[in-house]
């Protein structure tokens, strides 16, 4: 398989913490980590293909292990959502991760993957606004992903939080599109301004007529419900032709870049014809 970052080291994960000890030695490894400051942020850029801009970076997780190396979150993320500690843990994402991007190009948007617990919780959205007004950050440079199954329940917090902050300018989109639960009808009744069309569809649709028809379509509901498309996961030239002929908007993948500690971001930025 190939590693995501040099020097990943997979040394263990959430599926052989299957005893209750070993689950609860890795949440208290969890919990120092967040006081010793062991987690960072890794940023991917997202590009327009019309213009071959970076409009975007995605804030995605690492967790840097004294004995381990870097931990990719598959093996961290699930357990702490289990155990709550997604709370803490993703409100030190929002915070680094609005610092980081007030030091990029101001047509530059972070977004960041929120869990469907922190979407839950009452005083989420004034937390978020708090860390805008704090770190200096426009809220239209943020937007917030969630997964479809953070928008199939109809709970009142949920909704209160994703009012309060798409008030304030804030974006949403919708990640891994296509995965979850087959209901389109929150397309409607939230307001979303993005959807991610799941990396499965774009890996299949060169042999299967299925996932290209599922990218075409998604496409065109996107387009039409005046949403911004993005296809994740690209790897090749011919996924993103696939994509452009399709009438996404934007390709997120290996192909334009993986994602980079911040300092390579900032540089990958500078060097962007934008
Ligand atoms: P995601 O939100 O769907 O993020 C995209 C994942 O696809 C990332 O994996 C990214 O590295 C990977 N990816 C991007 N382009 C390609 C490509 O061209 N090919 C392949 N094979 N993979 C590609 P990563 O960083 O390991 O993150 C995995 C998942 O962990 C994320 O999936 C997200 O669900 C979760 N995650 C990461 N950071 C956070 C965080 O701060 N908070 C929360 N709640 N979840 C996070
Ligand atoms: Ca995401
Ligand atoms: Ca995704
Ligand atoms: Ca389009």
């Amino acid at each position: 398989a190939k590693s995501e970052d040099r020097g990943e080291v997979r040394v263990f994960d959430v599926a052989m913490a299957d005893s209750a000890q070993m689950r609860r030695d890795l949440e208290l490894e969890l919990r120092q980590a967040l006081v010793r400051s062991e987690f960072e942020l890794h940023y991917q850029p997202l590009v327009e293909i019309d213009t071959k801009r970076i409009v975007a970076a995605e804030a995605l997780i690492r967790w840097r292990h004294p004995e381990r190396g870097l931990v990719p979150p598959a093996t961290f993320i699930p357990l702490a959502e289990e155990v709550g500690l997604i709370v803490p843990i993703g409100d030190w994402v929002v915070r680094q991760a609005c610092a980081d991007a007030t030091r990029w190009p101001d047509h530059i948007v972070v977004a960041v993957n929120v869990s469907s617990l922190q979407m839950r919780r009452k005083g989420f959205a004034e937390l978020v606004l708090r860390t805008l007004s704090v770190t200096g950050l426009p809220p239209e440079r943020l937007e917030l992903e969630l997964t479809e199954s953070a928008l199939l329940e109809d709970d009142d917090t949920t909704l209160r939080n994703l009012a309060g902050l798409r008030e304030a300018g804030v974006r949403f989109a919708i990640d891994d599109f296509g995965t979850g639960y087959a209901s389109l009808s929150y397309l409607r009744r939230f307001p979303i301004d993005k959807i991610k069309i799941d990396r499965s569809f774009v890996t299949d649709a060169e042999t299967s007529a299925d996932a290209l028809a599922i990218i075409r379509a998604v496409a065109g509901l996107g387009t039409s419900l005046g949403m911004t498309t993005v296809v994740e996961g690209v790897e090749t030239e011919q996924q993103l032709d696939l994509a452009r002929g399709e009438g996404v908007d934007q390709v997120q993948g290996y192909l334009i870049s993986r994602p980079v500690p911040e300092d390579g971001f900032s540089s990958l930025v500078s060097k962007d014809p934008g």
